[in-house]
């Protein structure tokens, strides 16, 4: 399918690995020059030459921390006036209800509450201007069903979830779409890290763990980054104008849910 998005300018945060990356390539795939970030300049520049070198685009590289003040002017700078932001950061830790002070909130409400608000109050004039726009934000799963022990992602994503409900309404007359994509357990750097925590506290093998949690998928695998830049790149395409608002479940099945 021809996405018909060539030639349009695509911010994409925190990509130069996992979920970030799936979404930039799948850009780049529709010929979507990019504008990528992550604090690592290694991975980074790596990512940015293989898009370019793979898929012929512009790709712009900005090494910095998306949830700090700095980093955001940097990246912003850099990307100027963009048809598509994707909004992703690094995920808050997990631990107990009894864990977490004030400061620990206020930091996972920067990262993956405050920060894509402030990407998108940027960014949102210069689309409404040009009477076109797409925005996804990267959320998780645990905003349609809570996962106990990340309490901080819990609360900072429903947050963000809440502040697009309303603002998609507001922008989809201008002819800008904001929509949340929710994944459940993709074959990242992510997972891997979960998994490492429960070989540690089980005392099994990283095949165990994994195997134990692809068993509660009813799709009995984790999902694959490019799956989940596809179905992103479906949402900032010209075909996805009419889905406005929307919190779009990638898990395999996992959220035991009706609707
Ligand atoms: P990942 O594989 O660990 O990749 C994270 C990417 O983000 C890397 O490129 C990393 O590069 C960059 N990054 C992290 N923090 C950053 C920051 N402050 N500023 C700029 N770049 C940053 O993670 P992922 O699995 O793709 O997860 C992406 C998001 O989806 C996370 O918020 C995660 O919690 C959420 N999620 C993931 C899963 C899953 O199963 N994978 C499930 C539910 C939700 P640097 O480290 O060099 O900055």
């Amino acid at each position: 399918m021809d996405l018909g998005i060539k030639g349009k300018r695509a911010l994409v945060c925190a990509s130069s690995k996992g979920l970030g990356r799936g979404c930039a390539e799948a850009l780049a795939a529709a010929g979507v020059d990019l504008v990528l970030n992550a604090r690592g300049a290694e991975a980074l520049e790596k990512t940015a030459a293989d898009l370019r070198a793979t898929y012929g685009v512009d790709v712009t590289a900005v090494a910095a921390d998306i949830t700090s003040e700095e980093g955001r002017a940097q990246v912003l700078a850099a990307a100027g006036d963009v048809d598509i932001l994707v909004t992703n950061a690094g995920g808050p830790p997990p631990g107990l209800w009894s864990d977490w002070n004030r400061a620990d909130f206020l930091k996972a409400l920067d990262a993956n509450m405050l920060t894509p608000i402030a990407l998108m109050t940027a960014l949102l004039p210069g689309m409404i201007g040009k009477g076109w726009g797409r925005v996804v934000n990267i959320t998780s799963q645990s905003v349609k069903a809570p996962i106990a022990q990340l309490g901080l992602s819990n609360a900072a994503r429903t947050g963000l979830t809440g502040y697009v409900a309303g603002t998609a309404r507001q922008v989809a007359p201008q002819g800008v779409t904001i929509n949340n994509l929710l994944p459940g357990i993709h074959d990242t750097d992510r997972a891997t890290a979960l998994d490492a925590g429960v070989m540690a506290a089980e005392g099994i093998t990283a095949e165990e763990a994994r195997a134990r949690r692809a068993a509660t998928i009813p799709a009995r695998r984790y999902g694959t980054a490019a799956e989940f830049g596809a179905a992103c790149a479906f949402l900032c395409s010209v075909h996805a104008g009419f889905i406005v608002g929307q919190n779009i479940l990638l898990d395999g099945g996992a959220t035991n849910a009706t609707i």
